[in-house]
């Protein structure tokens, strides 16, 4: 019962942070902003918003205009509610839990973002940096040290990619955004589960290029120059990093 209460607040997370993501992306003002269908354009009522169901119900199509939402919506919904069911059984009902779910639906937003229009908004990082070291110290997720280490160690390490790929092809490999949510990565898992990070994210984001390129989406001369935004594979790393960190399962990365 619980865990379906988690999955559930984890998909109302999704939907704010769509929400959110593309109020920020067009630009429009957050107090005017209603959640609305992106096709017609109609405003949603309550019912609608319900994370998973609501879709379901209406078979992925616009009450008004019966036009297909985008798969996007459920995918993002589905995901997050695995997520907050995750954090809550790796953590049970703690405060860990709660600060937790807040990361998680800063990282859903920025990686949303980044998937709209490549970008890692600043205004939503810089301030993740003041809120979530101090309280995962706070709360006994990290030492101080290990907070302080793990910034430095992937601030450096990632900036130095970034340049070295600059170099190297004379074009941008890795964005500023990257550097700077690896940074925070950094800060929340400590120096020690850094390669364990970068391999994650590394992996992720070439299965799902492998992916795109064996459904056809992407063809094999423009593979090398194709960009996917990267910030939605660090972020989904993190969490994961954070709860392989609980259950004691990073070892089995240890080989
Ligand atoms: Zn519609």
């Amino acid at each position: 019962m619980i865990m379906a209460f988690f999955f559930l607040l984890g998909g109302c997370l999704a939907s704010f942070s769509l929400w959110l993501a593309q109020t920020y992306v067009n630009g429009t003002s957050y107090f005017r902003a209603r959640s609305h269908c992106p096709q017609c354009g109609k405003a949603l009522c309550a019912y609608d918003m319900i994370p998973v169901f609501s879709y379901l119900a209406l078979k992925g199509k616009c009450r008004h205009c019966q036009k297909p939402i985008p798969l996007l919506y459920l995918a993002t919904e589905v995901l997050c509610g695995l997520f907050a069911t995750a954090i809550y059984s790796s953590f049970g009902l703690h405060a860990q839990t709660f600060l937790l779910l807040a990361l998680l639906f800063l990282l859903f937003t920025v990686s949303l973002v980044d998937y709209y229009i490549t970008i890692l908004p600043d205004c939503m990082l810089l301030p993740a940096f003041l809120v979530f070291p101090p309280l995962f110290i706070a709360c006994g997720l990290i030492t101080t040290s290990e907070a302080l280490t793990g910034f430095l160690v992937a601030l450096g390490s990632s900036a130095g990619l970034r340049a070295a790929f600059y170099l190297l092809r004379k074009k941008e490999g890795l964005g500023m955004g990257d550097v700077k949510l690896f940074a925070l990565a950094g800060a929340l898992c400590g120096w020690q589960l850094l390669p364990l990070l970068f391999f994650l994210s590394a992996s992720l984001a070439l299965l799902v290029v492998a992916g795109l390129h064996v459904t056809g989406k992407v063809d094999s001369r423009a593979l090398w120059r194709y960009r996917i935004p990267f910030g939605p594979f660090i972020a989904a790393s993190t969490l994961g990093v954070i709860l392989l960190r609980q259950i004691g399962a990073y070892a089995l990365f240890l080989f």
